[in-house]
């Protein structure tokens, strides 16, 4: 074996060493333990109790080996980020020693005291304990530390009555209402389902920006909103988009390198890096995964990549829009689902069957969108993303489909029953026909849309770089399954009527396509045509969060949550309340910094540069010179600072209005300091510029 092999070989050794996964399970459970914990994370089938202690005590074993001296049930509040409260093992014994305890009892519930994560009103203070309980089917893993390590429990967040504080626990109801719905419709097509699951696959690409910590420190506006307030684009960002995929730095592979081990230690499959758009632009793309776990593993990304940038000298911004001007950050959510027969159904097949079958998925996902745009929308809706969606750099807030041109055709053709130029030998029959092969590499050409068929896949495009996955994809998988739901119906009963299943199925397809095909859109989703058009074709624009939200809690959405078991209306309400107030408190937060920092920074800045200016005025005509450059740049100066000043004052008297319209007053603040920005010498300047964040360091 050369070199390079025995490296490789050790990686291979190294994925998942951190990860209490099946491979380690089998040596630290007894076979027993081992078939029935296995097959509860494999199959879904109801945790033993029993064998709680004996797995408990493995996971301990196991964890202490690995230098662990604490665990924390680790959970998704519906602040967006994860949560952890960390116990020790040890536990003291009755001689004034300690042993190193964990009891299924504890691995199984816990009970931190986070009676301050938002639940929208759904706990009263006085019932404010909220409980964690074990989701066996996302692996325990091991967070390491300067000094030491922590064991890592992954858990869903309810409270007393067992009403959802977190993002998991709707994810995963949600997972069971769509795998039954598409078993359901498999058994339609005479697959064996008995005991079997289906399950979405995920597969997010994570954008992120690096810039070098010692500018960040400087910028207070980055260190308490994530984004720069302030900032005027250099003459160079991404127009001539020499970055795109161009050579890594040698600084940014170091740290790459080390965060793909690091996220490979904790099974993370991290699999594609390089350079995006924008100068310090960069993307992560992991392999894809059951989703639940794909979702874990994406919160852990975030936090990795933030952990070792910091260890490298930068600082990682997974903020939407950390810079304005230039591209922002998203998040392109891959999803497709595994059927129970363990084939991905988003794939044409290979006979009549599998084609029949992906057609009717197709259609029910283009119901499914049409119908519950505004819910697609609500769910990527945040003060920072915002400011991506509807630039002409990232999908737009109108949501609609692309699915190119040939799988329009055979949609055309269905809904027609008319042969088409790209089928010569008569229609498509379902049940009959064969697809053409789909070139999957023609399928991927529409970078603008915001939902897009990727040859075997759909990527939901407009979800927020610093956004949990959870949200965007409780509702994919709901509005799935409702829209399977109805199809399986209609299908069910015209089979018990004796009716032929494919001639309904191409029936019932074909009034859904007519239906349902104004959601299709292959064209450029950032013209003002598109606007135009999509107003015509009555398709929802909302542009801004409040708005978005809205969507939460119409009827329909209240409905359709819970006719799925996914999120009680009241539930609902609460998230809508969370997620507004976090707007609003995000809105506010930035306002606050931007008018200390225009009061406390620019305007000061400026006014030493105006009576420099004056100064020289005085003292070039004193002298006898021509003093009229001077004086002219005096004079934009001093306009400019008086439009700072006046736009300070709006702000200031705007800060108790609501989120949207302080919004609009930032932008007015910004506009005079960044004119500033270009009239003040750059070393008087008390910023660091754009172009020292984007390409120096
Ligand atoms: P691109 O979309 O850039 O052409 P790929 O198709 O290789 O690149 O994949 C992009 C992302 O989509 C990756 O994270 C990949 O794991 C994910 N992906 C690929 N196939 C699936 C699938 N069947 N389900 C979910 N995600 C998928
Ligand atoms: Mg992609």
């Amino acid at each position: 074996m050369n070199a390079s092999a025995t490296a490789s070989h050790t990686l291979a050794d190294r994925f998942g060493e951190n990860v209490f996964n099946l491979r380690t399970m089998r040596n630290y459970l007894s076979e027993k333990a081992y078939r029935s914990l296995r097959a509860t994370i494999v199959s879904g089938t109801p945790l033993d109790a029993q064998i709680a202690d004996e797995v408990a005590d493995a996971m301990k074993t196991w964890a202490l080996e690995k230098g662990a001296t604490h665990f924390t049930h680790w959970f998704q509040p519906l602040t967006g980020a994860t949560a952890e409260k960390h116990e020790s093992f040890l536990t003291p014994d009755a001689e004034g020693g300690a042993l190193m305890q964990f009891s299924g009892r504890e691995l199984i519930q816990g009970e931190p005291d986070a009676s301050s994560f938002p639940s929208g009103g759904l706990r009263a203070t006085f019932e404010a304990r909220g409980y964690t309980a074990w989701d066996p089917t996302s692996p325990a893993f091991i967070k390491e530390c300067e000094k030491g390590a922590v064991l890592c429990i992954p858990t869903v967040f309810c409270g007393y009555n067992g009403e959802a504080l977190d993002k998991k626990t709707p994810l995963l109801r949600s997972m069971e209402a769509l795998s039954r719905q598409v078993c359901r419709l498999g058994r339609l097509f005479g697959l064996d389902v008995d005991g079997k699951r289906a399950y979405v696959t995920l597969g997010p690409e994570q954008e992120y920006f690096l810039i070098d910590k010692r500018f960040y420190e400087k910028r207070l506006d980055l260190l308490q909103t994530g984004r720069t307030l302030f900032g005027r684009s250099p003459a160079k960002h991404q127009q001539l988009e020499d970055h795109y995929f161009g050579a890594i730095r040698s600084r940014v592979i170091e740290f790459m390198t080390e965060l793909d081990l690091e996220l490979w230690r904790l099974g993370v499959p991290a699999r594609t890096r390089h350079n995006e758009v924008c100068p310090a632009q960069f993307e992560l793309a992991p392999t894809f995964e059951n989703l639940n776990l794909a979702v874990d593993h994406n919160m852990l990304v975030m936090e990795v990549i933030q952990r070792v940038a910091e260890k490298h000298g930068f600082v990682a911004l997974l903020h939407e829009k950390p810079f304005a001007g230039v591209n922002g950050s998203g998040k392109h959510n891959n999803w497709s689902i595994c059927g129970p027969d363990g084939k991905n159904w988003l794939t044409p097949g290979d006979n009549p069957a599998e084609n029949a079958k992906f057609l009717t998925l197709l259609v029910a996902l283009i119901r499914a969108v049409d119908l519950h745009a505004d819910l697609l929308r609500a769910a990527v809706a945040t003060a920072g993303n915002d400011h991506r969606l509807g630039a002409n750099e990232a999908p737009p807030a109108i949501v609609s489909i692309y699915l190119g041109e040939q799988l329009t055709a055979i949609l055309e053709q269905i809904e027609t029953g008319r042969t088409g130029r790209l089928r010569k030998g008569g229609f498509i029959e379902l049940g009959v026909s064969s697809l053409p092969r789909l070139p999957r590499h023609a399928t991927d050409r529409n970078r603008t849309s915001p939902f897009a068929f990727t040859g075997n896949k759909f990527e939901f495009r407009a979800v927020g770089s610093r956004q949990s996955c959870a949200g965007p994809n409780v509702v994919m998988n709901t509005i799935t399954a409702e829209s399977l739901d109805i199809l399986c119906t209609r299908l069910e009963s015209a089979v018990a009527e004796g009716r032929p299943f494919h001639e309904t199925l191409q029936e019932l397809l074909r009034e859904l396509i007519a239906t349902h095909k104004r959601i299709i859109f292959n064209g450029d989703n950032y013209t003002p045509e598109w606007r135009a058009e999509a107003e015509r074709r009555g398709l929802p624009n909302l542009r801004t969060t409040p708005e978005a939200l809205e969507a939460l809690v119409t009827p329909k959405a209240k409905a359709l949550f819970a006719r799925y078991g996914v999120l009680s209306e009241t539930e609902l309400e609460s998230r809508y309340e969370v997620y507004r107030e976090q707007y609003e408190r995000q809105v506010s937060i930035e306002a606050r910094c931007a008018l200390h920092m225009a009061r406390t920074l620019i305007a000061p800045a400026a006014i030493t540069w105006q009576e420099t200016l004056a100064r020289t005025v005085v003292a070039v005509e004193s002298a006898g010179g021509n003093a009229t450059a001077a004086r002219t740049a005096l004079q934009d100066v001093s306009a400019a600072l008086q439009s700072l000043f006046t736009a300070m004052q709006e702000l200031e008297k705007g800060l108790d209005r609501e989120g949207l319209a302080k919004v609009g007053l930032m932008a007015n603040l910004r506009t005079a300091a960044d004119t500033l920005e270009g009239l003040v010498p750059a070393d008087r300047w008390p910023l660091p510029s754009y172009a020292e964040m984007l390409f120096g360091g």
